[in-house]
């Protein structure tokens, strides 16, 4: 991949392959490490569609697929890849605590917070998949039975009408249920079990991952751009 077009003197590195800045994500980053950053993504139209990895959003920026948006007192300034390369380096001498920093082949870069795609103006199509993570997101990591909030791992898939008389894994037949409620509930239906849910399970209209991401925003800088946020979901045309 051609990564950076890059014009005058300074960014000239006109003989050797050109590279993207070195931000594979194996082995790991540590913890606080710029590489474990999320970046917010707009559309054209300046609405969020997404959160990315640093990798990806530097892959978008270096294709000039997308521009960096950076608050600076109370005012949004746009960058190219080229000309936020260009300010990291002056910043790096006066690095703020909030500020994340990783590492590139010969210079160090300044991880945006938040980008918008040059080209299109649809929301990209998030694909859902029924797994636990969407599961639990879905159901905001509430037992569907006592109603009560449990960690991931003090959670368990339930499905409503068990698998073995015929119940399908679905979004309408499993919920997410703590464990004393799913032992509870054994193989019975919830009206064998006298159990009753608290919400009927239904496919999300929402990727509910990325919601919960946007209602839990990671950095204060989000916040600006997640009013009226809203997604397509599925194979819709
Ligand atoms: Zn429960």
């Amino acid at each position: 991949m051609q990564a950076v077009q890059t014009a005058g003197p300074r960014t000239a590195r006109a003989h050797g392959p050109r590279r993207e800045p070195s931000v594979d994500d194996s082995p790991p980053a540590p913890a606080g490490s710029g590489l474990s950053c999320s970046v917010l993504v707009l559309n054209r139209l300046y609405m969020a569609v997404h959160v990315v990895n640093v990798r990806r959003a530097f892959g978008l920026l270096c294709r000039e697929l997308a521009e960096v948006i950076h608050l600076e007192e109370g005012k949004f300034a746009t960058y190219s890849f080229e000309s936020w390369r260009e300010i990291s380096e002056l910043r790096a001498e006066i690095k703020l605590a909030e500020d994340d920093w990783i590492r590139a082949v010969n210079f160090e870069i300044q991880v945006p917070r938040v980008i918008r795609l040059l080209s299109f103006d649809r929301l990209p199509k998030q694909k859902l998949h029924l797994n636990r993570r969407n599961v639990l997101a879905r159901d905001g990591h509430l037992c569907q039975y006592c109603g009560r909030h449990f960690a991931a791992h003090l959670l368990s898939i339930d499905h409503v009408v068990p698998r073995s008389r015929g119940g399908e894994t679905t979004w309408e037949n499993v919920v997410c249920a703590c464990l004393a409620c799913n032992v509870r509930k054994g193989g019975r239906t919830p009206h064998e079990a006298r159990m009753k849910l608290i919400h009927a399970p239904a496919r999300p209209k929402r990727n509910p991952m990325l919601m919960l991401k946007l209602t839990n925003p990671k950095y204060k800088s989000w916040a600006t751009w997640l009013d009226g946020v809203h997604w397509e979901v599925g194979a819709k045309e």
